[in-house]
């Protein structure tokens, strides 16, 4: 079986944009691979977290994977920091990784802009952890946003570069980057996407979110000045995003949600919009809620999970660390 490997950052509320743009898709290839879901907590405190945030966010994230549909006796369910091999190959191929080439990463860019007053060594060298994650578990298709890509191009990199002094030892992942609902835009400016650290904008659906929240959100949408219900996202980015995201709630095409619209107008258009992803969260925010109150059950989740997770790790690290010439531990 081929093996998949994601995450997502407990730094703020998981969005309709990481369910859509991720979440949704690990659900259905969890049927067909050996998948790796984790909390990526190393990743979330290159930028600053309150600790007690952090913590909960974490907890609450393995809670929405499982009422989003990821099984945890059918997937590695884990917390990064658990499984102290990912940091561990990272000093490693920090090694193997030029600082032009990190430099190049247009996430680093976007991100050191909004960070001013925080652009740390980790903010930078953040796919050097990212490619420690997807090569220590010698995933072959790592499901990212497009945002992601160019990091999943820099593992292969590094990952030849490795090969090419050692010989085998890592296998070559690909990004596999799903069609629909690709990316999903911010409901106050759909030029920018959906993200869960800018939550506070109103342009941001939570998947915990009440539904009088999201319905006030929606009908809060930006638009734009005609009134034609019709998908072009260079001329009408707001409702073609709001097209897109009642595509993937009700499961309906594109061009079938414009003529269920055609000739009706942004008010109706917005409230449909609004319904449809009430229902779709409707049974996640239960289930999640639910999940919530047991503690231990959760504790069972990602503390089997870490485990689970540490024993395929460790055979590539143990590899990697022969390959470089270190003493092996008796
Ligand atoms: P942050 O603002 O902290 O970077 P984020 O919302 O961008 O948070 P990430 O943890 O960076 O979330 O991304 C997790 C996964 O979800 C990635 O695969 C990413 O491509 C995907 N993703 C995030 N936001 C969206 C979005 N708006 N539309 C589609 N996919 C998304
Ligand atoms: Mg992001």
């Amino acid at each position: 079986k081929k093996i998949i490997l994601s995450g997502i950052k407990p730094s703020g509320a998981l969005t309709l944009g990481s369910y859509i743009g991720a979440i949704k898709n690990w659900v259905e290839l969890s049927e067909t691979y050996d998948c790796y879901y984790m909390m990526a907590d190393l990743h979330a405190v290159t930028v600053r977290q309150e600790p007690a945030a952090l913590r909960r966010r974490t907890l609450e994230q393995i809670a929405q994977y499982i009422a989003c549909g990821l099984d945890p006796e059918k997937n590695v369910i884990f917390i990064q920091s658990q499984v102290p091999a990912h940091a561990e190959l990272a000093w490693v191929l920090n090694c193997y990784t030029m600082f032009g080439e990190l430099s190049r990463m247009t996430q680093f860019k976007d991100k050191s802009a909004k960070n001013a007053d925080n652009i740390n060594a980790g903010l930078f060298t953040y796919p050097v952890l990212m490619a420690a994650d997807i090569l220590v578990y010698q995933a072959d298709l790592v499901p990212v946003g497009e945002d992601q890509k160019q990091h999943v191009e820099l593992t292969r990199d590094i990952a030849g570069r490795f090969n090419g002094i050692y010989g085998d030892v890592f296998k070559l992942p690909e990004p596999f980057i799903p069609k629909v609902g690709a990316r999903i835009m911010s409901l106050q400016e759909p030029a920018n996407k959906m993200s869960k650290s800018e939550t506070d904008n109103g342009g941001c659906i939570c998947l915990l979110d009440k539904p009088e929240d999201v319905m006030r959100a929606f009908k809060r949408a930006v638009t734009d000045s005609e009134t034609e219900i019709r998908y072009d996202v260079k001329a009408k980015p707001g409702v073609s995003n709001l097209l897109q995201i009642y595509a993937v709630a009700t499961g309906k095409t594109i061009p079938d949600a414009e003529a269920e619209f055609s000739g009706k107008g942004y008010g109706v258009f917005k409230q449909a919009v609004g319904e449809a992803v009430v229902e779709l969260l409707r049974p996640v925010r239960e289930e999640a809620e639910h999940l919530l109150a047991d503690k231990a059950y959760l504790e069972k989740v990602y503390t089997e999970g870490a485990e689970k997770a540490a024993r395929t790790a460790s055979k590539t690290l143990r590899k990697v660390y022969k390959k470089v010439g270190f003493v092996q531990k008796s």
